[in-house]
């Protein structure tokens, strides 16, 4: 098969991983820089130019679109699908799962267990806004942040209320969030291919910070999840409409919670952790399912 990855670094440890696990399979692997495709809309006959040349002849995409050009990446993936080859994660899905709210609103609609969560824009009454999760020490989340920035932790009331004050200022969309302290400074990522979960690593934070996040110098490691996280992950994947993704979850007293749905979840950290081969089984969904044409659009709204 000759297959694209959509990345914009070549030497990245996933982009490096999947290219050579197509390759070790027998593919054709192409690097595309998203960036620098431009298309002609109007035409009948949908193509993607880049560097002058013509894109032909795929039969199947992996979009690694990063957070900060999801608009133009998602429809460079769009075009791809006009072109009837078969995304590893739909444009759609991915649109959708950027977006914090509708993804959480999503989740919450299909029952997936949640962190109880209020969001606002510029609320005149943090006092029931803050009511609205159970009061201090609650956690609040800027939406457009990543890699743990902008999510803060107010273990009083008035650290709460000054920092949605600091928040209303900014005129941002932020997320207030019941803290799960139970989880003691953990996160669990279950990745996500198909409809199975083919690998999970546990993220502990540092001494004294409660994100998990490994680029705040957390620590991952294979850990078991219970038939529950497994089943909660799954499905959180498919409401999502994605075939491939890291979903993270918190164990909280009232079981799995789930924080988000990643639509290009890193291969790094968790072919590290649990020594297990995920771009090998990410090429093997592909030679399974990519049937030219196969491009419809799949989960809820
Ligand atoms: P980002 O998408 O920027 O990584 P997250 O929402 O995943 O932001 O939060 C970063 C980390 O903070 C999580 O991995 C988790 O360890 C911790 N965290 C986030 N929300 C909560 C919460 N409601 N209760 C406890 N810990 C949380």
């Amino acid at each position: 098969m000759k297959i694209g990855i959509l990345s914009r670094n070549k030497n990245l440890y996933s982009t490096r991983r999947l290219k050579e696990a197509a390759e070790e399979r027998g593919h054709e692997v192409a690097i595309i820089n998203v960036l620098r495709c431009y298309m002609n809309i109007a035409s009948s006959n949908p193509e993607i130019h880049y560097d002058g040349k013509v894109l032909e002849g795929f039969d199947a995409i992996i979009p690694r679109i990063g957070a900060s050009i999801t608009f133009y990446g998602t429809a460079v993936v769009r075009q791809f699908e006009m072109m009837g080859v078969f995304p590893l994660n739909e444009s759609v899905a991915i649109s959708r799962s950027r977006d914090k709210l509708r993804s959480l609103q999503l989740l919450s609609r299909k029952g997936i267990g949640l962190p109880v969560t209020g969001f606002a824009s510029s609320p005149r009454d943090t006092d029931d806004l803050l009511n609205l999760v159970g009061g201090a020490p609650v956690i609040v989340k800027l939406l457009e942040g990543t890699q743990g920035k902008g999510v803060v932790l107010a273990e009083t009331r008035k650290a709460a209320e000054s920092v949605v004050e600091a928040f209303r200022g900014l005129n941002a969309n932020f997320l207030v969030q019941e803290f799960v302290k139970e989880a003691n400074g953990a996160d669990i990522r279950c990745f996500i291919v198909g409809d199975k979960v083919v690998a999970a690593m546990k993220r502990q934070g540092q001494e004294g910070e409660f994100r998990s996040n490994l680029h705040r110098g957390g620590t991952a490691e294979l850990i078991r999840i219970t038939p529950e996280e497994r089943s909660t992950a799954v499905r959180a994947s498919r409401i999502m409409g994605l075939n491939v993704s890291g979903v993270d979850i918190l164990r909280s007293n009232h079981g799995p919670v789930v924080l988000e749905v990643n639509s290009s979840p890193g291969l790094e950290g968790i072919e590290i952790a649990t020594d297990k081969d995920v771009a090998g089984m990410i090429i093997e969904y592909i030679e399974k399912n990519a049937k030219v044409g196969k491009t419809r659009t799949r989960g809820a709204g």
